[in-house]
């Protein structure tokens, strides 16, 4: 009974989720078509025409294959779940390793290659087609290639030691289980965010340490006015895979570093380059990084709660079409938590507007920080050249936006600055 009233409202999720996905994009892709023929008035003195047109059709191109990736996505999560795959692929596994750790492990391995190849095909045709067409693909294919294997090989030495951990606290620890697997997971992602600029990070691009003395002065300069203390100022060789451009500071304590990608530093001026950082800066020092990271915690706090309920209930695996098998020893953690990290994003997608609430207060604190800390001006100009530059739409439709984007829309961002500016 139970198992039956679970599967349909998981159908009835996936439904929903699947309109309201479909409904924001096709408000989306018309609402950038009937903008398309003129560049806001706003900054009609500095994005060309044929920019703002470029803009449309990416954003438009990245929608329409963005429905595409949803309609697979969805079909793969009904096959493995009310269709049988997981049952069958375990079954398949079962048979060759038996119960215990091996199978578990095998399973999990199973399904993030079974999931991987599916993807393979999109992601190749994202960078290779879509993102070649509009001239922001510099990989070779060697380097995807390359890329792939390196980023398998090392989720495999980080995350086979990091499931038998879990895998393990999940068999033995008793009914609070979850608990001391959220304090290892959380340690664990402390760990990552420690480890990633200086080893993780460095075996996909080439870091060099800022040469430019005079940026480097001006910044310097900044991160004291603000005081933040960093460990290095280093330039990434974004341009190996893509021509997007960024800048963002990782790591924790004294261990943070200033990330430039080179792209960035090619296209703008250092008065520029000073004001996305004190953006990057304002984030850091109003504690909103600090904040996600707790929001984060708590969030996986709650889930691992209910994931020590669910994985006792036998309708959570019967209603998603896998045989429960409650015999301690048999292996049905790893079956439990592959389900419920299936199956999750379908019941959490439409809070997604929350997120990006958080998130936009934050990115409009941030840029009045920078506002304090440079010329609101020189953010501005920056922006201006970082939309041109990505190809971001300056008219989204303003439901997408809210629903999905962390940023607020540039128009809204500048408007905020140059009130700040005149101020
Ligand atoms: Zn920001």
């Amino acid at each position: 009974m139970y198992s039956l009233a679970f599967s349909i409202l998981f159908v009835s999720f996936i439904i929903l989720t699947l309109l309201v996905r479909f409904w924001l994009a096709s408000r989306h892709i018309r609402h950038v078509l009937a903008h398309r023929s003129a560049v806001p008035a706003e900054f009609a003195e500095k994005i060309p025409l044929a920019a703002h047109q470029k803009a449309a059709d990416y954003t438009i191109a990245r929608t329409r294959f963005g429905l595409l990736t949803l309609m697979v996505n969805t079909l793969v999560l009904v096959g493995f779940t009310l269709l049988g795959g997981l049952q069958w692929l375990s079954l398949q596994i079962f048979q060759v390793t038996g119960p215990g750790m091996t199978y578990q492990l095998a399973l999990l391995a199973a399904f993030t290659l079974i999931s991987g190849a599916i993807d393979l095909p999109f992601d190749y045709y994202k960078q290779f087609n879509l993102e070649q067409r509009f001239g922001f693909n510099k990989m070779s294919k060697g380097l995807f290639f390359t890329d792939m294997v390196k980023g398998a090989l090392l989720g495999a030495a980080i995350g086979l030691p990091l499931l038998w951990v879990v895998l393990t606290l999940m068999a033995k620890a008793g009914d609070l289980w979850w608990l001391y697997t959220w304090i290892v997971w959380s340690g664990f992602q402390l760990l990552i965010m420690v480890l990633y600029p200086t080893v993780i990070a460095p075996l996909f691009n080439k870091f060099t340490p800022l040469e430019d003395q005079s940026l480097k002065a001006r910044i310097e300069g900044l991160m004291q006015r603000v005081g933040f203390a960093s460990k290095g100022l280093f330039v990434m060789d974004g341009s190996r895979r893509s021509a997007h451009g960024n800048a963002y500071f990782s790591g924790f304590g004294a261990a943070k570093r200033i990330v430039f990608f080179d792209t960035l530093l090619a296209r703008l001026q250092p008065q520029e380059i000073e004001a996305v950082l004190a953006h990057e800066l304002g984030h850091f020092k109003l504690k909103h990084i600090i904040k996600r990271i707790a929001m984060m915690f708590a969030i996986s706090l709650g889930f691992l709660a209910l994931l020590g309920y669910l994985k006792t209930q036998p309708w959570f695996y019967d209603g998603l079409g896998v045989n429960p098998v409650l015999l301690p020893g048999q292996g049905n953690d790893a079956m439990a938590l592959l389900l419920f990290m299936l199956v999750l994003p379908v019941f959490t997608f439409l809070f997604n507007p929350l997120t990006s609430i958080g998130s936009r207060k934050h990115e409009f604190e941030a840029d009045a920080f920078a506002a304090k800390h440079t010329d609101a001006r020189d953010l501005v100009s920056a922006l201006v050249k970082m939309y041109e530059d990505n190809a971001s739409t300056l008219t989204p439709d303003p439901l997408h936006s809210a629903f999905y984007d962390s940023h607020p829309p540039a128009s809204v961002r500048i408007r905020q600055l140059n009130l700040a500016a005149q101020a």
